[in-house]
């Protein structure tokens, strides 16, 4: 399988090559060149294990990894879950809950990081070379992304955070990890400082390639493929329970990259009937999908802070295929947005963008109504995200079709969210650990002048 570019100005590469990209040369996102029908197959699928399902699933994009290895890397990163089944399906109320958050940070970007850790060392190992993550977090993608590749050969990863602006929590879930290659940099300043800093140093190429730099954000192609198999096992898990036919499934939405898997998976011959997009107030994506217009509006503090993004980094993997693979089309687009931080679409005859799309915004108001319900209800405690997601999927029931809501995150990393809502926090064992763990954290200055001294001191190249 070839991967090419968004923008149609790279040459194709291999799996392995795109891995390393992360971003193609010519500013596009890579993606592969056809994708497979696997509607034959899912009769047989429906049998096997999340690993084996894993295996069947990724083997169809990464035919440059022999299948004896690939087997071992995604053995090696489901491990670390703590259920064998990795992403089990719960019955709560009318809905099915897929919790995905059984990894090692409690959050459902461990799906894909673990894999793409074990993937990144595993290359290294092929290829030779360094590789020297920089990254910039306001809290999950941080903690997932050390958790990726903490203790890993020839890999370092070095995150900045905002001094005393993550929550404590997820603070310590980072700053606990002691491994030799893990550093943490709290940087006085905001995220927003931190995620300049990280894009002026990577715009200096002669710089990101004297260190052998490299990032594990979202737009990595490893990232989309592995979470395109929980879309597979959820389905299965429920068609079993339900005798469905078609499901549907309710994603809590950011930066794009969770529910694009889900849209490739309903390519490849999934029986979905529809993908509810859910946002919070930063409801770029819920607007676009809504009104056909995709315009930047002001970022918003709220209690998903993981949904708090207005430029949806995998939003134009989508575009592309809406726009019928046509690379000049989506180039046109792309660059009416920069110009104008908006862009439009046509609407289909059922004013619609997409028929296979509902969206919608999940207020601050209806996250803490939605937790307070559901937990009277049932006793099941929903984190902040998930709970955006089923405030929107209650608006587009469909009789017969049952609804699968991704849960990203465990409820016990937002306490204060979870105690506004119910009145007590829920707790768990790895998260209260952290109370006594020692950390490691080097204060530094808002200052790309002394990242960049700190990067050369400690890459190790
Ligand atoms: C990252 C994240 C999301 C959003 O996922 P995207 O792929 O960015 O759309 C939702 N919930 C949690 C807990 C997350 O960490």
């Amino acid at each position: 399988m070839k991967y090419i570019s968004t923008r149609g100005k790279t040459e194709p590469v291999g799996f392995l090559d795109a891995v390393m990209e992360g971003l193609a040369p010519d500013g596009g996102l890579l993606l592969p060149e056809s994708l497979p029908d696997v509607s034959g197959r899912l009769a047989v699928w429906k049998n096997l294990s999340y690993p084996e399902l894993a295996f069947e699933v990724m083997s169809l994009f990464a035919d440059d990894l022999p299948a004896g290895d690939l087997k071992n890397l995604i053995e090696k990163s489901y491990a670390s879950f703590r259920v064998a089944d990795v992403a089990p399906v719960v019955p709560v109320a009318d809905f099915h809950i897929l919790e995905l958050w059984h990894g090692p940070t409690l959050a459902f970007k461990d799906v894909a990081l673990q894999f793409l850790g074990n993937l990144f060392e595993y290359i290294l190992q092929k290829r030779g070379g360094e590789l020297n993550l920089l990254g910039a977090t306001s809290g999950d993608t941080g903690s997932a992304a050390i958790a990726g590749v903490r203790g890993k050969e020839n890999i370092r990863i070095f995150v900045m955070h905002p001094r005393g602006r993550t929550s404590p929590i997820q603070e310590k879930q980072m700053t606990s990890v002691l491994d030799e290659n893990v550093f943490n940099l709290a940087v006085e300043g905001t995220f927003d400082d931190c995620q300049h800093l990280m894009k002026s140093i990577f715009a200096d190429v002669a710089f990101k390639e004297k260190y052998s730099l490299g990032s594990v954000n979202s737009v990595n192609w490893a990232r989309v493929l592995a979470q395109i198999v929980y879309y597979f096992h959820a389905a299965f898990r429920v068609q079993e329970t339900t005798g469905a036919e078609q499901v549907q499934f309710a994603v809590p939405t950011g930066n794009f990259g969770d529910i694009m898997a889900g849209y490739l998976a309903v390519q490849m011959g999934l029986p979905v009937k529809k993908l509810i997009l859910a946002t919070n107030e930063n409801n770029i994506l819920s607007r676009f999908f809504n009104t056909g217009t995709y315009s930047i509006g002001k970022v918003v503090p709220t209690l998903s802070p993981s949904m708090d993004i207005q430029v949806a980094s995998n939003f134009e993997r989508y575009l592309y295929y809406h726009t019928g693979q046509n690379s000049g089309k989506l180039r046109e687009l792309m660059d009416g947005f920069a110009k104008n931080r908006s862009l439009s679409v046509e609407l289909n005859t059922n004013g619609a963008v997409d028929d296979l799309f509902a969206a919608g915004e999940g207020n601050t108001e209806q996250t803490l109504a939605t937790i307070k319900k559901n937990h009277a209800q049932t006793g099941y405690v929903l984190d902040p995200h998930t709970a955006v997601g089923v405030a929107v999927a209650e608006r587009f029931q469909t009789p017969g079709i049952p609804t699968i809501c991704l849960a990203t995150a465990h409820p016990a990393k937002f306490p204060d969210a979870i105690r506004r809502a119910i009145g007590t926090a829920v707790h768990h064992p790895l998260l209260d650990a952290l109370a006594e763990a020692e950390t490691r954290c080097e204060t530094i200055a808002n200052d790309e002048a002394a990242i960049r001294a700190y990067l050369a001191k400690k890459a190790g190249v």
